[in-house]
């Protein structure tokens, strides 16, 4: 059996009227860039969140980048994105080591340095107490750290309170990086007995920006890049605006250097119509993974996914850990059975060698470390069949067993 990490096909075969018949509006309308699709679509997705503002642009890394030039960070942190004369110190941005490129590339590129820090071992994501050792270790390093970007990995929130808590502390602003849980959310800490669960807070409305991307492969997915910058934040939101657009307000006059980082209205007709089934199709997620739960916690050799009590998991990825070092035999094993399986991240971001030059060397960040020679992600998708499923858990029934005979 062929079983692939995921099949895009089978979802727009469930879709394709309402998709095709959304493109071909697009085609007669004759408005390609921004217009009316992504304004309907940012305030669909401003609705579906919580939210006061969502701004489109061309990609989820463009979504993060904005947020830091919004912030006024890097670039000898002018608003503007002009390097003041003199020699100033160059922002920091602390980010998890343990992530996709991207959380580090557009602190790099908007002219600040990364700050990496360790991961809380069950959920991957952004572990508090590293950040605030970070912060207390060292005085003249805390005074230059701008911002942190949690991220929400797999598809599960960070440990938001905690690190709002800490950024208000040492006032630095926070852009979520929720590109793997749009539609994640995170609880009410304390849910009174009596009461049924209020809806929780969604992922990239706690921080002062959050970030989303509709990469294909994404819980949300367009047919090419496309990206979303969500804020209460009427000032900032209102700068992620002029930035996407070269920094023009009014048209041709420019306060600030932006870049053309758009959504294309194209996108937004697809994505307009994605969002409908959202909610049904992170349900199927779940589902998928509650089964893949249930058939693999006896199994000697892996851990299967933690979920915090306080968190909604919308299982963009279903990620093992496989133990004693049996992590790429595993994948080996499910390659030649026909099984689609990845790894996310097979190197901490701490020791790639663009990063060479931050002194970063192996050691330094033992759990993102730990993560990088265990994770495995098995197939997931709402489409996923029973069959298939149990041929996956069949698979690693019979890789252990093995093992152990
Ligand atoms: C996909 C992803 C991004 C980047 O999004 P693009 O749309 O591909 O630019 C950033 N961060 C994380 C965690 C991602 O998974």
């Amino acid at each position: 059996m062929n079983i692939p990490l995921l099949d895009l096909k089978r979802q727009y075969q469930s879709i394709k009227p309402e998709i095709d018949a959304a493109i071909q509006h697009v085609l007669e309308s004759g408005r390609f860039i921004l217009g009316p699709e992504v304004k309907a679509f940012e305030q669909e997705v401003a609705e579906y969140c919580g939210v006061k503002h969502a701004i489109g642009v061309a990609s989820g890394t463009d979504a993060l980048l904005l947020s830091l030039r919004a912030l006024g960070i890097g670039s000898g942190d002018s608003a503007r994105g002009i390097t003041r004369d003199g020699n100033i110190p160059r922002a920091k941005v602390i980010i998890p080591s343990f992530t996709f490129f991207a959380t580090a590339g557009v602190v790099h590129n908007v002219g600040a340095t990364p700050v990496f820090a360790d991961i809380d071992p069950k959920t991957f994501n952004l572990d508090p107490s590293n950040v605030r050792r970070i912060l207390t270790t060292n005085h003249e390093l805390r005074t230059k750290i701008k911002a942190i970007i949690p991220v929400h990995l797999y598809g599960q929130m960070a440990d938001m309170d905690e690190i709002m808590s800490i950024a208000r502390e040492y006032d630095i602003a926070v852009v979520e990086d929720a590109a793997q849980a749009i539609g994640a959310e995170y609880l009410p800490r304390a849910i009174p007995a009596d009461k049924t669960i209020s809806r929780g807070r969604k992922a990239g409305t706690i921080g002062n920006l959050g970030c989303f991307s509709f990469f294909p492969t994404k819980n949300l997915g367009a047919y090419g890049d496309g990206g979303m910058v969500i804020t209460n934040d009427d000032e900032l939101a209102e700068r992620v605006r002029i930035l996407r657009a070269h920094g023009s307000k009014p048209k041709y006059y420019h306060r600030m250097v932006g870049i053309n980082s758009r959504l294309d209205a194209l996108q937004a007709a697809i994505l307009r119509v994605k969002l409908t089934h959202l909610s049904d199709w992170t349900t199927a997620r779940q589902r998928v993974a509650t089964r893949y739960d249930k058939m693999l916690h006896d199994v000697d050799g892996i851990e299967t996914p933690y979920r915090a009590t306080n968190r909604s998991h919308i299982f963009h990825q279903y990620t093992i850990r496989v133990k004693d070092g049996c992590r790429d035999a595993l994948k080996q094993h499910f390659k030649e059975q026909g099984i689609g399986t990845s790894i996310y991240y097979p190197l901490p971001l701490h020791l790639q060698e663009c990063f060479y030059e931050l002194g970063y060397k192996e050691g330094d960040l033992r759990v993102s470390e730990e993560a990088s020679r265990e994770v495995l992600s098995l197939p997931m998708f709402p489409e996923l069949a029973q069959e298939e499923q149990d041929y996956v858990i069949q698979q690693i029934r019979a890789f252990f067993e093995e093992e152990t005979n």
